[in-house]
């Protein structure tokens, strides 16, 4: 493994620390992957069947702008996959009432249409014609976005580690680190939970939602939170196919309720973009009756035959909640060498194909554009999220 750079050491193989691990070796590091799971490890956020890739973010246009970017790295991506693992169904964003300045909706559609993307307004006639699974006379208004739709991420994850080794990253599952290496307040490896001592030039925490239990000086910055999926399996597959149900948001900014069409297991997965519950990931991920009491009356209000089915299944997942709810990927000031790049509040899968050189660029002390809104920041305070599809109820 040739390192002209020097050796990085990623921890945590989620999606940031896949995608740093290619750009850096890509940029000639040495570089080692761990995670203490196999990788894909099965609790990691990125490991489900399926994420949002969107380019709606209300008025929020720096967003929009890194999904320009990002997208048709994810077509890129799809030519290069033996099948296809983005899906661009399109992203269908309703609301129960007519779209008004400052919502997500109305801006998302104002931003989207001045950056000479094609939105398109629907009627609830349009609504009930196009989409026949919604109930159109609770959602009246809304958009239609042809780019964009899901990824399946836990399988692209998969790719982005099986890439990593062929481009000779060593990917080491059952590595779990359990504290950083110091020498005069400068970082210069890992120790893992077996007492192995793992040295670097540069070490990348990447861990997500267990990021504030690793360094817990950053707890008042980075707070793990809960948030429940589901999935059903409709018998009217017809009805919740990508034509007629593609990915969706209803009115998102004051429910949270988000979902995708039929998947290629005949699931149709609902999720919910809120505050969630303040959980440690390690703890076990148990129902709450409230959530599912939730979720029947949105289905019920929304979704009349998907209303009646039993949840297939339930999962829980962490996002890593920063207070602003910008991506957290910078140098620590305090110690040299450490590079934190987590803090994804629920948000950061959809920008897989950018991920990497934005983190690789903290490494490398690169300015870029980014920098600043992705900045250590414990100053950030009380919680101000700024997330704008997020339900904050
Ligand atoms: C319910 C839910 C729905 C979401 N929906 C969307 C969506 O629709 N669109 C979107 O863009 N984003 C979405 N996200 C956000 C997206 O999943 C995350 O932004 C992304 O997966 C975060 O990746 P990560 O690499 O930071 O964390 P993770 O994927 O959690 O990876 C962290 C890794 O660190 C490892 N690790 C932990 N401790 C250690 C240790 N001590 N040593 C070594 N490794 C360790 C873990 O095993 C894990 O593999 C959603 C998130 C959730 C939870």
């Amino acid at each position: 493994m040739s390192g002209k750079q020097g050796k990085a050491v990623i921890v945590g193989a989620g999606v940031f620390g896949a995608t740093a691990a290619l750009e850096l070796r890509a940029r000639h590091w040495e570089v080692m992957l761990a995670d203490p799971g196999p990788v894909p490890h099965p609790m990691a956020a990125s490991t489900d069947i399926s994420k949002v890739v969107r380019l709606a973010y209300g008025s929020d246009e720096t967003y929009t702008q890194l999904m320009e970017e990002a997208l048709p790295i994810w077509r890129e991506w799809n030519r290069r996959w033996p099948e296809p693992l983005f899906h661009e169904t399109g992203v269908l964003t309703l609301t129960k009432t007519p779209m008004a300045p400052g919502t997500f909706e109305y801006e998302s559609y104002r931003i989207l249409e001045s950056r000479g993307h094609r939105p398109l307004q629907l009627t609830p006639a349009d609504i009930r014609k196009r989409f026949p699974g919604w109930k159109a006379r609770t959602y009246v208004d809304g958009f239609y976005q042809s780019e964009g739709g899901y990824a399946e991420s836990a399988r692209v994850v998969a790719w982005l580690a099986e890439l990593a080794r062929a481009m000779r990253v060593a990917v080491r599952p059952e590595t779990k680190m359990a504290g950083l290496v110091e020498r005069s307040g400068r970082v210069t490896g890992i120790q893992t939970r077996e007492g192995e001592r793992i040295a670097a030039d540069s070490v990348i925490v990447a861990t997500g939602a267990w990021t504030p239990k690793l360094l817990p000086y950053l707890a008042g910055s980075l707070k793990p939170t809960a948030h429940p999926l589901y999935h059903f399996r409709p018998p009217n597959k017809r009805l919740y196919c990508e034509t007629m149900f593609p990915v969706f948001t209803a009115d998102i900014s004051r429910t949270g309720w988000y979902g995708f069409p039929l998947n290629r297991d005949g699931i149709v997965k609902i999720g919910n973009h809120g505050t969630g519950r303040e959980l440690d990931p390690d703890e076990p991920r148990q129902r709450e009756p409230e959530e599912e009491a939730s979720l029947r009356r949105f289905l019920e209000e929304t979704f009349p035959t998907l209303a009646p089915l039993p949840i297939a299944e339930k999962r829980i997942c962490f996002y890593c909640d920063t207070r602003d709810e910008h991506f957290w990927i910078d140098r620590d000031p305090q110690r040299q060498g450490l590079v934190v790049a987590a803090g994804d509040s629920g948000h950061g899968f959809k920008f897989a194909p950018v991920l990497g050189r934005i983190i690789a660029d903290a490494v490398e002390d690169r300015p870029s554009p980014l920098r600043h809104r992705f900045r250590w920041r414990s100053e950030v305070h009380p919680p101000c999220g700024q997330e704008e599809s997020r339900y904050h109820g």
